[in-house]
C-alpha cells in the first residue's frame, strides 16, 4: 500500500509498503479519509515522542475491510470513526480512570502506524460506526472527543460567563459545547475576522478580534463585555501572551483552563496570593479519555455542527503541503486528507 512514512523529523516520503495484516481481535479499515492536526504539525518537527519509521495521521475515518479472528463488534464494509489511542487498561493510571496518562499508552499516527496510508490495523472496539454521518463531519470525531474531555475536566458550572481564546477547528468545537454543555454567555477570541464569524454562527454570543497586533485593545474590549470578568477562560491557542492576558481576565473565583498545547518551556507568572484572595483555579486537559462515543453522539445530533470546518483537502502525495498549510496558512481552518 501507499503510505506516507517518516524516518527522521521533516524527512517524509510517500512509500510502498506492505498491506497490514488484522490480527485476532482487530480489524483492517481502508482509509476514506484522515484529517490533519496541530498534532502532525508537532509530529513533522519530531516532538510529540514520534516512533520511526513513523506512518502518521489520528484523526481516521475508514471502511471496515477485513476483520482478525474472533471480531464480533464490526462487521465488513461497516464505516466507522477511529479512537487512535491504545492503552493497556491495567497500569495505576488505567486504573484510575486516567488512560491519557497509560504507562504503556501508545497512539495510531504517533507511535503505531496512522491514517495517512492507504490502511490501517486498529482493534474492533476502537471502532466507532458512522455510517450515517456524512465524512466531512466523521473526521472531527476525534478533535470532538477531545473537546469533550475538556468539558469533562473544566466541569464547568452551569451559566458561567465563558471567554474562549482562539477560533481555530478545537475553538470553533469548543465553542459549540460550551454552547450546548451551560455556558451562560460566551465570547470568542481570535485573530482571524472569518473564523470569528463562524464561531458567531456556532453559538458565540460576543466576538472579538484578539490579534498579535493589538492585544491591548482586545483585551480592552473584553474588559468592557465583562467589566468584573469571566468565570472561566479557555485558551486553545497555547500563545503566552493569551494565557497571561486570560489570567488578569478573569473574576474572582475564575478558573483559568489551559487547553492549546503551550511550548514545554513556556512559563505564567501566577500570583499565589490571588489565588488565595481570589480562589483562582488554573486547570488543563491532554487527549481524550472516555468521550469517543459522546463525540459521535453529539455529531449525529447537530450538537455539534462541521459546515465550513473544512476548508482544505489534500491526497496523499501532497501530504508535506497538507502539513505546510496547517501550519501557516490563516486561511485554513482543517484540512483532511482524502483518500
Ligand atoms: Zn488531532
Ligand atoms: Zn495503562
Amino acid at each position: 500500500m501507499h503510505a506516507v512514512v517518516y524516518d527522521q523529523p521533516r524527512e517524509l516520503r510517500l512509500a510502498e509498503i506492505a498491506d497490514p495484516v488484522p490480527g485476532p481481535g482487530e480489524v483492517r479499515l481502508r482509509v476514506l479519509v484522515t484529517g490533519v492536526c496541530g498534532t502532525d504539525v508537532h509530529l513533522h518537527d519530531g516532538e510529540f515522542f514520534p516512533v520511526y519509521p513513523l506512518v502518521p495521521g489520528h484523526e481516521i475515518v475508514g471502511e471496515v475491510d477485513l476483520l482478525g479472528e474472533g471480531v464480533v463488534e464490526v462487521a465488513a464494509g461497516q464505516v466507522v470513526a477511529l479512537d487512535n489511542m491504545l492503552t493497556c487498561g491495567l497500569c495505576d493510571n488505567c486504573q484510575r480512570g486516567r488512560p491519557a496518562f497509560c504507562r504503556h499508552l501508545r497512539a495510531l499516527g504517533v507511535t503505531d502506524p496512522g491514517g495517512f496510508a492507504e490502511y490501517v490495523v486498529a482493534p474492533a472496539g476502537k471502532c466507532h460506526p458512522v455510517d450515517d454521518l456524512d465524512l466531512d463531519t466523521a473526521v472531527l470525531a476525534e478533535p470532538v472527543a477531545c473537546a469533550m474531555h475538556g468539558l469533562d475536566v473544566l466541569s464547568l458550572r452551569p451559566g458561567s460567563d465563558v471567554l474562549l481564546v482562539g477560533a481555530g477547528p478545537s475553538g470553533l468545537i469548543l465553542t459549540q459545547l460550551l454552547r450546548s454543555g451551560g455556558a451562560g454567555r460566551l465570547t470568542v477570541a481570535g485573530p482571524t475576522p472569518a473564523k470569528l464569524e463562524l464561531a458567531r454562527a456556532f453559538g458565540a454570543d460576543y466576538t472579538v478580534r484578539f490579534g498579535r497586533e493589538d492585544p491591548d485593545l482586545a483585551v480592552a474590549a473584553l474588559r468592557e463585555i465583562a467589566p468584573d470578568g469571566f468565570d472561566v477562560v479557555i485558551d486553545a491557542t497555547g500563545a503566552l501572551a493569551a494565557l497571561e492576558r486570560g489570567l488578569g481576565l478573569l473574576r474572582e473565583g475564575g478558573t483559568l483552563f489551559v487547553y492549546g498545547m503551550a511550548e514545554k518551556l513556556a512559563r505564567l507568572p501566577v500570583s499565589p496570593y490571588d489565588v488565595f484572595r481570589r480562589e483562582l483555579t488554573i486547570k488543563g486537559s491532554f487527549a481524550q479519555a472516555f468521550s469517543f462515543d459522546r463525540a459521535v453522539l453529539a455529531l449525529r445530533t447537530g450538537r455539534v455542527r462541521t459546515g465550513g470546518l473544512i476548508t482544505h483537502r489534500f491526497g496523499l502525495t501532497s501530504y508535506a503541503q497538507a502539513v505546510q498549510t496547517v501550519r501557516g496558512d490563516r486561511s485554513c481552518v482543517k484540512a483532511v486528507v482524502e483518500l
